[in-house]
C-alpha cells in the first residue's frame, strides 16, 4: 500500500478554548470540528478538571482523533483549549501535536499556539546550552521552557515574561487550573476572536467555531492584547511594546472560511471584492465563470457579479478525500487532483472559460487544472487569480514553500501562463486586494505578495519548517 498525501500544500492552526462550561470538552471538539479547515494532521485537547489537566491528541482528523472513548477521560471538565495542527515548524509525529501540557513549579500549564516563532531557533538554542531538555521539535515548546524557568512568583507573571522574549507570529491559548488565557502578539499576524456562550467565554481562531456551538461573537482580541479569564471575569491586558499592525492577508485570500468574520471583517465579503476587483483589472473575452472549488467561489461570484458573465459550476469537488489514499496501480497522470476535481464537460465544451482560483503557489496543481479543463472541452482557458504573485514564502506561520519553488518568484506572467497552458493569465494587484480586506485602519502583512517582511528573519536562508531541523542538530 502505498500512501501518499493529495497535494503539497495545506493550512496552518487553528486553537479554540472554552471556560467555565460544564460540557466543555464536547464544546471543545465541535469548535475544533469547525476549525478543521485549518489543520487536518493532527488534533488535541487538554481539559481542565477538579482533578487536574487532561489531555488527548493525536494525529488525524478532529472525528478520528476523539472517539466516544477519548471523550470519557474529559467528564466534569469545565474548561478546555484545543488544536488542529498542519505543521508549519517541527516535524510531524505525534509527540509534536498540541496542545503541549507540563508540570512546572507553577503547576500545571498547556499551551496551543497559531503561528511561527521567528526567533524560536536562538531561544532554544540558549535554553539547551543552559539545561533545559526538549521533548518536541516544535516552536511552541520554547514558551513552555521560557516560562518554568521564570524567576516570577505568580502564574501570571511568569507568563509575561516567556511571552516578551518571542518574536514572530503567535495566537495562544493557555489552560492552568485557574485560568484561561488568550494571546495575540503585537503584530496580530493571526486571529483570535472572543465569544460568549451563555455566562461561559470562548476564544477561538474563527467566528464560524462560534457559530456551531451556538456561541455570540464579542469582539476580536486586538493585537498586543492578553485576555486573562478566571472565576472573576475576563481582564485585558497590554504588557507589550506597541507595534504597527500586521494581519496576514492570506487569511482572507485562503485559509479562513468565508462564513467567518476575521480581523472584524466578513471574508465572504472580502473575496467578493476581489472578484469584482479582478474582473475590472482583467476582463476576459469568455463565455462562463468557472471557480476552482472551494478556495475560488467566493471570488467567483463577484467576477460574475462585475462582468455580467454567468456562474456555472464547471469543476466539482470531492468532499470525502482524506489526506491519504490507496494510489491506483497505474498512476493516471494529474491522478492526485483527479480524485479531488472532476470536470463538469456539459459546463465546459465549445466555452470560452474564465477560471477562477484564489492564488497560484508552485503553479502544478493549476497546471493540471487548466489541461483537465481543456481535455473537458473548453475551446479556451483564462486563467484569473484573486491575490498578487506569490513571491516569497511565509515565515509567520502559513506552510508556503521556499522561494525556489515558487513559480512567481522567478518567472514572468507571460512565462507563468506558457507553463500552465491557459490562453490568459492575470493576477489581482497588490494595491486591489488590500483595498478588498480594508477594515478601518486595520494594516496587513502582505509579503509573500510584495516580500516586504514586517519582522527581521534571523536565518533567512531557512524556511520556518527548517528552523529547528537544524537546532536538533545543534
Ligand atoms: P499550485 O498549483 O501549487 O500553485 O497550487 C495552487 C492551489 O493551492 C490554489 O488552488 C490555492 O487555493 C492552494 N493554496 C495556496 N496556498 C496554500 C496553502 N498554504 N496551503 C494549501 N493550499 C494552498
Amino acid at each position: 500500500m502505498n500512501a501518499s498525501p493529495i497535494d503539497g500544500f495545506h493550512d496552518e492552526c487553528g486553537v479554540f478554548g472554552i471556560f467555565d462550561h460544564p460540557h466543555a470538552a464536547r464544546l471543545t471538539y465541535l469548535g475544533l470540528y469547525a476549525l478543521q479547515h485549518r489543520g487536518q494532521e493532527a488534533a488535541g485537547m487538554v481539559a481542565v478538571t477538579a482533578e487536574g489537566l487532561r489531555i488527548k491528541k493525536a494525529r488525524g482528523y478532529v472525528a478520528d482523533v476523539f472517539s466516544e472513548e477519548a471523550m470519557r477521560k474529559f467528564e466534569g471538565a469545565h474548561a478546555a483549549i484545543g488544536h488542529v495542527r498542519y505543521s508549519t515548524a517541527g516535524e510531524s509525529t505525534s509527540i509534536n501535536a498540541q496542545p503541549l501540557l507540563i508540570d512546572s513549579k507553577f503547576g500545571e500549564i498547556a499551551v496551543c499556539h497559531n503561528g511561527n516563532l521567528v526567533n524560536a531557533r536562538q531561544l532554544r538554542r540558549e535554553l539547551v546550552s543552559s539545561g533545559s531538555i526538549f521533548r518536541t521539535s516544535s516552536d511552541t515548546e520554547v514558551i513552555l521552557h521560557l516560562f518554568a524557568r521564570s524567576d516570577q512568583k505568580e502564574v501570571q507573571d511568569a507568563l509575561l515574561d516567556a511571552l516578551r522574549s518571542l518574536e514572530g507570529a503567535f495566537t495562544l491559548l493557555f489552560a492552568t487550573p485557574t485560568t484561561l488565557y488568550g494571546v495575540r502578539d503585537p503584530r496580530g499576524f493571526r486571529p483570535l476572536v472572543l465569544g460568549k456562550l451563555g455566562k461561559s467565554y470562548v476564544l477561538c481562531s474563527e467566528t464560524c467555531a462560534l457559530d456551531l456551538i451556538d456561541a455570540t461573537y464579542v469582539r476580536e482580541i486586538e493585537p498586543g492584547e492578553i485576555v486573562a479569564i478566571d472565576g472573576d471575569g475576563i481582564r485585558s491586558l497590554s504588557p507589550f511594546a506597541p507595534e504597527a499592525h500586521r494581519q496576514c492577508v492570506f487569511e482572507h485570500v485562503y485559509f479562513s472560511r468565508p462564513d467567518s468574520i476575521v480581523f472584524g471583517r466578513s471574508v465572504h465579503l472580502s473575496r467578493i471584492e476581489m472578484g469584482k476587483r479582478l474582473a475590472r483589472e482583467a476582463a476576459a473575452n469568455a463565455d462562463v465563470v468557472v471557480p476552482v472549488p472551494d478556495s475560488g467561489v467566493g471570488a467567483a461570484v463577484g467576477y460574475s457579479i462585475e462582468s455580467g458573465l454567468p456562474l456555472e459550476f464547471g469543476l466539482i469537488r470531492n468532499h470525502y478525500v482524506g489526506r491519504t489514499f490507496i494510489q491506483p496501480i497505474q498512476s493516471s497522470r494529474d491522478f492526485g487532483v483527479k480524485v479531488k476535481l472532476n470536470p463538469v464537460r456539459s459546463v465546459l465544451e465549445g466555452r470560452r472559460v474564465v477560471l477562477i482560483d484564489d492564488s497560484i503557489v508552485r503553479g502544478t496543481t493549476s497546471q493540471k487544472i487548466v489541461r483537465m479543463v481543456r481535455s473537458a472541452g473548453a475551446r479556451e482557458v483564462h486563467l484569473r487569480v484573486s491575490s498578487p504573485p506569490t513571491t516569497g514564502p511565509c515565515y509567520y506561520g502559513i506552510d508556503t514553500p521556499q522561494k525556489e519553488q515558487l513559480v512567481a518568484a522567478s518567472h514572468s506572467v507571460e512565462e507563468i501562463t506558457q507553463f500552465l497552458g491557459a490562453d490568459s493569465l492575470a493576477y489581482l494587484s497588490l494595491s486591489s486586494l488590500m483595498a478588498s480586506v480594508k477594515n478601518g485602519e486595520d494594516e496587513f502583512c502582505s509579503a509573500c505578495f510584495s516580500g516586504n517582511y514586517p519582522v527581521p528573519l534571523f536565518d533567512e536562508s531557512l524556511g520556518q519548517r527548517k528552523l529547528f531541523e537544524k537546532t536538533q542538530d545543534s
